[in-house]
């Protein structure tokens, strides 16, 4: 292990953010204050999150300016065994009680279909070889479905502006087995591979030599130090031969473990780099008008949260308002699937 600490403020990192290795995605149009309008009316959605080792489904009932969670389902399996006839069962549902359906999927999107999983091999090629790899084919005519960042910004800006906060610019990023963001820019929700952009040496102490991976890259990128089963998870055992989850290193790192502790503040600080360069991409004023939506597991850690509040605070031109979407909703990207069904299926 290295006796440098870590480095707080890497100019080179941000700028990387700034090249073609930063892909992104124009989604959808999306308007916060429009979505709460469309939450006076009463209706009923139907919501599904797919995730690298669940599917969550519910019914959400609108009216008055809420949104009433209801009939939560859970269907847990790895790979993505028997993911699509879980979904099947929903699809037969949705169309029996004609229901508009949202989908937020944790995949890369073209549109409905999906085209790039990590996580859920099984249900990628079963969903291939019956549909096309089209959520349009299994839901006909009910359907919007996007990646789970989009889904994730759509649901967090909604309900920031039930709550009366409409910043100008707002960042959403997942740091969880992957790492992912989104921003919406002038009324488009945009996908953000902020992933997939290479690591500086320097941000690298532990020597992760796992590459990218994705569409053939070499490189080790962000995530591969960043994230937490892709990142987190993969070096401790590359150190130490021993496998723990997220929530074990997340309990070793809050008790002070000298090597989760590097790993999780090399992760905190490559994650600020990352939301500082797609801030800088993206235009983002310095102060309240800017808001930074951080979501997934890494930060159910407190000591994590600290550390990516002080790791921003000293990189230059990064104030902004970080709101951790556990403090808005048990399951944002959720809301969104059932905020879009509404104003976008
Ligand atoms: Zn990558």
């Amino acid at each position: 292990m290295q006796n440098e600490p870590l480095p707080r403020y890497v100019p080179e990192q941000i700028a990387l953010y700034q090249t073609g290795h930063l892909l992104t995605h124009e989604v959808c149009q999306f308007d916060p204050a429009r979505a709460v309008a469309e939450l006076q009316a009463e209706r009923e959605v139907m919501a599904i999150d797919i995730g690298g080792d669940k599917v969550r489904s519910a019914i959400y009932r609108t009216g008055k300016g809420a949104l009433q969670k209801l009939e939560e389902r859970v269907f847990r399996s790895r790979k993505g065994v028997g993911y699509l006839r879980f979904l099947e069962r929903l699809a037969a549902e949705a169309m029996e009680r004609d229901l508009r359906v949202g989908i937020s999927s944790a995949t890369k999107m073209e549109g409905s279909r999906i085209t790039r999983t990590v996580n859920l091999p099984v249900f990628f090629e079963e969903m291939r070889q019956g549909y096309d790899a089209d959520y349009a084919a299994l839901f006909p005519g009910r359907v919007f479905a996007a990646n789970d960042t989009i889904m994730g910004i759509c649901g967090a800006s909604t309900l920031l502006a039930l709550r009366g906060i409409a910043p100008s610019h707002v960042a959403f990023v997942i740091c969880a087995s992957g790492l992912g963001a989104s921003v919406i820019a002038d009324g488009t929700a945009i996908h953000v591979e902020a992933a997939h952009v290479p690591i500086v040496p320097v941000l690298n102490p532990l020597g992760q030599a796992t590459p990218c991976g994705v569409e053939g890259r070499q490189y080790v990128c962000v995530e591969r130090v960043a994230a937490a089963r892709a990142g987190i998870e993969d070096i401790y055992r590359q150190q130490t031969g021993e496998a723990k989850d997220g929530v074990e290193l997340g309990k070793l790192y809050e008790a002070g473990d000298d090597l989760a502790t590097l790993a999780y503040e090399t992760s905190a600080t490559a994650l600020a780099h990352a939301i500082a360069g797609v801030m800088r991409r993206y235009a983002f004023p310095e102060g309240d008008e800017s808001v930074i939506v951080l979501h997934g597991g890494n930060f159910e850690v407190g000591r994590y949260r600290e550390a990516i509040r002080s790791r921003l605070a000293t990189i230059p031109h990064t104030r902004c308002r970080l709101v951790f979407s556990r403090d808005l909703s048990p399951n944002v990207c959720l809301d969104g699937a059932a905020i879009t069904a509404l104003t976008l299926g």
